[in-house]
């Protein structure tokens, strides 16, 4: 028998010792044990369990059980705190003091790796636009094991002409595609760096000036470009224009509510139910906008109406704050904001089952036998209080611990 296993108390059948002499060298072991795990939304949660990876996968995860270890198993104490699969941010940017990621020291973008990102649960994330040779670099360092961090998925922005969005430096030279020729190009060049997905700005915010919009027709080169290599497009929509030019071009993903438009209209809902449309709300963004907190408060009200309006006709909502562009990388207002327009289950979807299934991911976004190793262990039970998906004791991707409060 394996002289690495320490002698065992109970064994999971389904953890057999042919099992463990099958493993390689490397075998790479770590048990979160004693927690409330929550496997998915949907499914019941089991009490005092235990998660098993091995090697970067889930390979239990059952109630009441001591799994065999290898002496080298990291074994992490969860009793009292609630266990979920790892949060996907799907709207970030590695923009705002990411500069440099080449070169930077790893243990200083470690830090504000942490202080955006990984303290906060995410093990994946959606980046929707910053400078791509920067972001490749990191992200080349994160998948290294360089910098310990979520997995980045990358989209290259496209901007309408003239539409250079007054919250952005006026010297920063960007994209802009005065017809579908060069959207098309544009798209060609992103997708051939190795991006992930495309972003249009199918409304550009000019401040006293009228939002600049992208013509369908534009939107729609663009997304075909996309679409035929499987990859998706997110928008930033700005305003009603925005949102209808970006679905007559088949856009999938808005990336943020319209809070200065009111609400959607019915036809415009409609269209992104039939068309399967993600929503992602950056309700919190709307906190950062203007000054004034009243207005403040109105603007994050209407947001949290839009994404009831949509969630409640079925729609696919992905959880994403547009942190790396704002600074407030707390995500427990944003929790308090969703909770509002729905149930803490249905916030657990939009950071787990509902990205992994829209983009495609099927080992990621549940805790089941077989799945990515990709988990958040919470200093509180969520079904209790829907902030507490923000109390985070360790972020775990690929059976590795990437955050802890220690
Ligand atoms: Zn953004």
């Amino acid at each position: 028998m394996n002289r690495r296993y320490k002698s065992l108390l109970i064994l999971l059948s389904a953890f057999t010792s042919s099992h463990l002499s099958a493993q390689p060298a490397e075998h790479r072991v770590l048990a979160c044990v004693g927690g409330k795990v929550y496997p998915s939304p949907t499914s019941a949660p089991i009490e005092d369990a235990a998660v098993l990876t091995e090697d970067g996968k889930i390979s239990a995860v059952a109630a009441g059980v001591v799994f065999k270890l290898p002496a080298s198993a990291e074994v992490l104490d969860c009793k009292g705190k609630a266990i979920v699969a790892g949060f996907w941010n799907s709207h970030v940017h590695f923009e705002t003091g990411w500069h440099g990621a080449a070169d930077a020291p790893a243990d200083k973008l470690e830090a504000h790796m942490q202080e955006m990102l990984t303290r906060w649960g995410f093990t994946t994330v959606w980046d929707l636009g910053s400078e791509p040779g920067n972001t490749l670099a990191l992200r080349k360092r994160v998948e290294a094991g360089e910098v310990p961090g979520p997995q980045i998925l990358m989209a290259g922005d496209i901007f309408p002409e003239n539409g250079h969005p007054i919250y952005l430096p006026p010297d920063m030279e960007l994209p802009e595609a005065g017809n579908a020729a060069e959207a098309m190009l544009m798209a060609r060049g992103y997708l051939s760096m190795g991006l992930d997905g495309i972003k249009l700005f199918t409304g550009a915010y000019m401040g006293n000036k009228p939002v600049v919009n992208m013509d369908a027709a534009i939107v729609k080169a663009a997304v075909d470009v996309a679409h035929a290599q499987g990859k998706p497009v997110f928008t930033h929509p700005q305003n009603h224009v925005g949102v209808d030019n970006a679905l007559a071009g088949g856009v999938d993903i808005l990336a943020h509510t319209i809070p200065s438009e009111g609400s959607y209209t019915a036809d415009e809902l409609a269209r992104m139910k039939q068309q399967h449309t993600a929503l992602i709300p950056t309700l919190t963004l709307w906190t950062t906008v203007v000054p004034d907190p009243t207005i403040q408060d109105q603007l994050v009200q209407v947001g949290v109406n839009e994404l009831k309006a949509y969630f409640s006709e079925g729609g696919t909502i992905l959880f994403g704050t547009d942190v790396g562009f704002t600074t407030k990388y707390n995500t427990m207002q944003e929790f308090e904001f969703m909770g509002r327009a729905m149930g803490w289950q249905d916030v657990l979807a939009s950071l787990t089952t509902n990205p992994a299934e829209y983009f495609r991911e099927p080992s990621k976004g549940r805790l089941e036998k077989g799945m990515d190793a990709d988990l958040v262990v919470l200093n509180g039970d969520p079904a209790a209080d829907v902030r507490n998906f923000a109390k985070v004791a360790y972020t775990i991707r690929g059976g590795k611990v990437i955050y802890s409060t220690k």
